[in-house]
């Protein structure tokens, strides 16, 4: 049986691993990986153009083998991002969960909308879109089927979003295990991942965090949580740059929890990916609560209440899409709000180097529309994350036992350090580059 890594290897998006038995091809996830949109106008030189079309969206490697099967372990962007584009001429089978593919659709229609607003040729069509849905097989947690004659499959709640899974495939007499991604601590929505777990031959596991320790969850909520009142006592606005898919609805859960006293606003695709959350009670701590803090939220739909809220003289809390200010409705607030030096902008998740979040943070400047703005509000940043750190990821190990480490799913600074402490366990490891295939 062999493996090859068709992206994620050694660097974070576009997941994609396929397994290769002497039967069946089999996918774990295939993502699409982002680059940042603006670049630093020093930069701006005559292979700019040409730089910034090639490097809009990456694709993980193209498939030259029949697959027979995909499996998704969850709806972000980084995995579920490029499943689409199997379906231009094959149709596999794609194992999911029922809260994945409706996140996914969300994802896939929303990546068509934003190429067509950039002017850009988007990785897939709304056919392959369809086609996609047509293959899809729901499983639920826990549960094991056959997924040919040759293999059988396994969820369990990997607690990171709603419908997130590990995966066990069981093949050739082996078993891997592919964790997606991957949350250990209990937050104020989701459980964390099922301990519950077999052990495992083989275990091919997320590395985001493979080199540090986060602090408490609890202490960041705290944290976040006094950044918000101490602008809305002192009656101020906060916005709260969010992922649509998870950040979202934990700060909407965490105003609630903390009893926060102030009309709070949900902007952009949060919103749908919230009801959809709502819909799946199986993944969360407690449904009740997550639809009570919802009903607290009012829904922002169009750019003349946006304009309204930004001119009311009272605070107000707007959680809004754009988890690295890259685009979405965030920036359809920033000239005015951003002018405000009492307002704050808080950036709730992982800046990646080159973004306008990571530039905004840097420099106190972002791109708005093609052009550099100075913003004048307080800007912070408390990323509460939503995957393993070290100490986390070798607790999981414990428990699978694995005989073999594929390390995916992290840089590569952070992969070398994480195998380092892999060593010392004396278990065998490897952390593949993008194209690199081998037995296991
Ligand atoms: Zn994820
Ligand atoms: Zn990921």
């Amino acid at each position: 049986m062999k493996l090859k890594c068709l992206g994620a290897g050694q660097e974070v998006g576009r997941s994609g691993i396929l397994i290769k038995t002497d039967n069946e091809n089999i996918l774990f996830d295939y993502g699409l990986k982002l680059h940042p949109k603006f670049k630093n106008q020093k930069n701006k030189n005559l292979s700019e153009k040409y730089k910034i079309e090639e490097e809009y969206t990456e694709e993980p490697l193209k498939i030259k083998e029949h697959l027979d099967a995909v499996i998704l372990s969850h709806a972000h962007l980084d995995h579920s991002g490029d499943i689409p584009s199997l379906y231009k001429k094959g149709d596999p089978n794609l194992f999911l969960t029922e809260a994945t593919l409706e996140l996914s659709n969300l994802l896939w229609l929303d990546t068509l909308k934003i190429a067509k607003y950039d002017d850009k040729e988007p990785p897939f069509n709304k056919d392959e879109i369809k086609f996609a849905n047509k293959a899809a097989f729901y499983l639920n947690l826990r549960e094991t089927i056959e997924i040919s004659k040759y293999s059988r499959l396994t969820f369990y709640d990997a607690g990171h979003i709603s419908g997130s899974v590990i995966s066990i495939l069981e093949t050739e007499g082996k078993k891997i295990m592919y964790t997606g991604d991957i949350r250990s601590e209990k937050s104020t929505l989701f459980k964390g991942f099922d301990r519950n777990l077999p052990q495992v031959d083989i275990l091919i596991t997320e590395s985001t965090y493979g080199n540090k320790n986060h602090k408490s969850r609890e202490n960041l909520e705290k944290e976040l949580i006094s950044e918000i009142k101490e602008t809305i006592e002192n009656g101020h606005k906060v916005i709260l740059a969010a992922f649509a898919i998870e950040r979202t609805q934990e700060l909407i859960a965490l105003l609630d929890k903390y009893k926060i006293n102030a009309p709070i606003y949900v902007d952009g695709m949060g919103i749908k990916a919230s009801r959809i959350f709502a819909d799946h009670k199986e993944y969360l701590n407690d449904l009740k609560s997550f639809k009570k803090a919802l009903d607290r939220t009012e829904l922002i739909t169009n750019h003349r209440t946006r304009k309204d809220i930004l001119r009311t003289p009272e605070p107000a809390i707007i959680i809004t899409t754009a988890g690295m200010l890259e685009g979405g409705p965030v920036m359809l607030y920033l000239k005015e709000f951003g002018n405000n030096k009492d307002n704050k902008l808080i950036l709730t998740g992982y800046q990646v180097d080159g973004t306008n979040g990571d530039r905004l943070l840097k420099t106190g400047k972002l791109y708005i529309d093609k052009e550099l703005y100075k913003i004048n509000c307080q800007i912070k940043h408390v990323s509460i994350s939503a995957h393993l750190d070290q100490k986390e990821l070798f607790e999981l190990i414990d428990i699978v036992k694995p005989k073999k480490i594929i390390c995916v799913h992290g840089d590569s600074k952070t992969i070398e350090e994480f195998r380092k402490e892999i060593n010392k366990k004396k278990i065998e490891n490897i952390a593949p580059k993008v194209g690199d295939i081998f037995d296991i």
